[in-house]
């Protein structure tokens, strides 16, 4: 009765003398190789299998394999699992038991649980779309403002031809012959049942006989899709605006994507951004830091008039309040900061060296003097 060729040693790769951690070892890394769900198309795959496995349940149980090493004649005699009981030992399975929970249940990412209905449970849930995401540039002063937008997304779109339905127009799709539209096949194998997708109809419960022209049976289309996008006064560079389910569309009845709409501002050759408030550099001359003045700093809705403070040193900051971006939700606008930049005079001539230097005789100021680490 025996129909295996090969020797049990040489199909798991291992030496006569193996231990039977070796043996084990050899049988794991085989088993996940051949193993059918692995090699789903291959039935050279499953084949190797079936006898891997054979060998596995001699080699792997010492009462067997003394047998087995006695000879081949003395050996198969034992009612089951013999050499070409192939895929049926398991059924015995004593050798395997608790292996074989351990071996799966590692392999598919600890899915296994009593046999391969689990895993193999076609995707009835649909598949949610990819989220897309697209930038929009807007001005300085839009932001401030608040603009609508209208862009453009290319997107997949249902096949107008046929509906959607991928079918040629005229026809429609047909209950799949292979699993009667169940989307779903099982093949019983022994102890386990294998239930996998319908290869035929790859899990959708029908096919195509005559595919939609246009889109080739999918039912789906590229296209330019516009969107209307209000951005609200005071919006930030580097805002995402999430428009829910305006993404890709999902597969099979899954959920729609969703469309962010990354805003992009431009820079402003006036204004520098800090949350809600503004920076405005206020150049002034070193007479008008030092006697004070008044000068007018452009905001975003014209200028306004600033009090520059007799003694103003380079870098001080001022505030005009309620001169900023606005903030978000209608609380009011940020600040706008002055920012003082003291202009020291250059190129003067020699009247102005005449001047600045009786200046300096008379102040006789050091403001080097008296700080730490100054003094000679
Ligand atoms: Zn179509
Ligand atoms: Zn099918």
């Amino acid at each position: 009765m025996a129909t295996s060729t090969r020797d049990y040693y040489d199909v798991l790769g291992v030496k006569k003398t193996a231990t039977q951690d070796e043996i084990k070892k050899a049988y794991r890394k085989l088993a996940r190789k051949y193993h059918p769900d692995a090699n789903p198309d291959d039935p050279k795959a499953e084949e190797r299998f079936k006898e891997v496995s054979s060998a596995y349940e001699v080699l792997s149980d010492p009462e067997k394999r003394k047998q087995y090493d006695a000879g081949p004649s003395f050996f198969g005699q034992g009612a089951q699992g013999g050499p070409g009981g192939g895929f049926r030992g398991f059924q015995g399975g004593q050798p395997m038991g608790g292996d074989w929970a351990d071996l799966f249940g590692s392999l598919f990412g600890g899915g296994f649980s009593g046999g391969f209905g689990a895993r193999g449970r076609p995707q009835q849930r649909g598949e949610r779309g990819q989220d897309v995401t697209v930038p929009v540039r807007i001005s300085f002063a839009d932001s401030l403002k608040g603009v609508t937008t209208k862009i453009s997304v290319p997107l997949t779109v249902q096949c107008d031809a046929c509906g959607g339905s991928g079918a040629a127009p005229g026809t429609a799709p047909t209950t799949c012959p292979q699993c009667q539209g169940r989307g779903v096949v099982s093949q019983s194998q022994g102890f386990f049942a294998l239930s996998q997708p319908c290869g035929r109809c790859r899990g959708r419960g029908t096919v195509i006989e005559h595919p939609c022209s246009a889109c080739n049976g999918t039912g789906l289309t590229r296209a330019l899709k516009k969107f209307t996008v209000p951005l609200p006064a005071g919006v930030k560079d580097g805002t995402k605006i999430r428009l829910k389910g305006k993404g890709e569309p999902g597969l099979h009845g899954g959920p729609a994507g969703d469309l962010y709409v990354t805003v992009q501002v431009d820079q402003s050759p006036v204004f520098e951004r800090r949350g809600s408030d503004l920076v405005v550099e206020v150049p002034v001359t070193m007479v008008e830091a030092a006697l004070g003045a008044t000068v007018r700093v452009p905001t975003p809705e014209g200028s306004v008039a600033l009090k520059i403070p007799a003694g103003t040193q380079d870098g001080r900051l001022l505030k005009i309040r309620g001169k900023g971006a606005p903030r978000l939700g209608g609380a009011g606008k940020g600040d706008l900061i002055a920012r003082i930049k003291v202009l020291t005079p250059e190129r003067l001539n020699g009247e102005q060296k005449e001047l600045l230097k009786k200046f300096a005789e008379l102040r006789r100021e050091d403001p080097r003097e008296g700080r730490p680490g100054w003094s000679a």
